[in-house]
């Protein structure tokens, strides 16, 4: 995948077909890109963003290569495309190189690879039977989270066991799992970069996330003064993630500040939902980037326009109200994903606020 950058009416395939997918196809048909998606049947609201989008399933080896086929460089929007799926398009097209996916899969595996790096984790313990719980509960302690190693998401998976009297009535769910130590922390925030194929790497304002039950409600920027002070730290841990992965694209590593430092929690090998702020908040969105990194263009830069921004996720049936929000002060940018089904704890779309004073009350 070396060499001159794509040139205009070169094609770009998105393997998922959510709305990260739709924001990215929106951003490359931005550049003179063409976009292919691809993805199982289902509500895929990427789909109407795209040149076109093959719904097939990630089992289906004669499709992908065909997709790949018609592609000039693809790239995912969805961290857990099966590797298999991802093995079926030639290594060389990919961008970011799948060795990022195989590690972000696994909730153990990114775990030890950035403690690797000097990088600060909550106690853990593999869990693979019952026996196991009871030890690393044991060895743990409580407060804690059980969570499924591999296929989270947006809190799915994941068990918080409140005391060890609770940890009693919790069984092993049967498939490999991680027990975690409950972190006391003050906030949590995320560190996004993107990395050029030259290596060039660029970060965006990191912003202060609220998280309710494991799933991302709202981000704000500024993040505050003990963010600020982890900040530092942190990026250096996600640069050199993204280094010794030679990463091209957006990289995203997700932190808990805590008085003893910044305690790395998760990465996402792709855009993320706590950049979303950056379509009108940052002199380029992480979706741009992402493109232009994967395209071999020059970056876009990352600097926050405005004194502060806020996002709101949209969750579930607030979507079906959520074009009154357009009348309200201070010129809300909405974003509906147009998915179909409005179940509850589902991301339906999001609200940016951006204001040129800081501190201003955002609602
Ligand atoms: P995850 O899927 O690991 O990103 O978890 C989703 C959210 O659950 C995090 O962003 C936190 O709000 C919460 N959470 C996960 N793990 C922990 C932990 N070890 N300590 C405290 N909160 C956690």
């Amino acid at each position: 995948m070396a060499g001159a950058p794509l040139t205009p009416g070169s094609t770009i395939g998105i393997l998922g077909g959510g709305q990260l997918g739709r924001m990215l196809a929106v951003a490359a048909i931005q550049l003179g890109y063409r976009v292919i998606g691809y993805g199982p049947a289902g509500d895929n609201v990427a789909a109407s963003s795209c040149d076109e989008f093959i719904e097939k399933g990630w089992g289906e080896k004669d499709a992908l290569a065909d997709f790949a086929s018609r592609c000039d460089v693809v790239t995912w929007e969805f961290e857990n495309v099966p590797l298999t799926a991802v093995e079926a398009i030639p290594e060389i097209m990919l961008a970011p190189h799948p060795r990022a996916l195989a590690i972000a899969q696994d909730r153990l595996s990114e775990k030890r690879f950035v403690e690797d790096l000097g990088a600060r984790c909550a106690p853990y313990s593999r869990v693979e039977s019952d026996d196991d719980f009871t030890r690393a509960v044991e060895s743990v302690g409580a407060p804690g989270i059980l969570k499924t190693a591999r296929d989270g998401y947006d809190g799915k998976g994941q068990w918080r066991i409140p005391t060890l009297h609770e940890a009693q009535g919790i069984r092993f769910p049967g498939r490999p799992c991680i027990y975690e130590g409950m972190v006391g922390f003050e906030t949590e925030f995320s560190v996004i970069l993107v990395r050029g194929k030259d290596g060039e790497v660029r970060f965006w304002d990191s912003s202060a996330n609220t998280h309710d039950g494991g799933m991302l409600v709202h981000s704000v920027l500024p993040a505050g003064d003990l963010v600020e002070s982890q900040v530092d730290e942190a990026r250096k841990i996600a640069a050199q993630t993204a280094e010794k992965l030679k990463y091209v694209g957006v990289l995203t590593l997700e932190f808990f500040a805590t008085k003893q430092g910044p305690i790395f929690n998760e990465m996402a090998p792709r855009v993320h939902n706590s950049g979303h702020w950056t379509i009108e908040g940052a002199a380029t969105s992480q979706f741009e980037n992402h493109i232009r990194a994967i395209a071999g263009l020059p970056l876009g830069g990352t600097a926050t326009r405005f004194a502060s921004v806020d996002m709101r996720n949209i969750v579930g049936n607030d979507a079906l109200s959520a074009h009154r929000i357009l009348g309200e002060a201070g010129e809300p940018h909405l974003h509906l994903y147009g998915k179909r089904e409005a179940h509850e704890g589902r991301k339906m779309g999001h609200v940016t606020r951006v204001s040129h004073d800081v501190g201003r009350d955002l609602p």
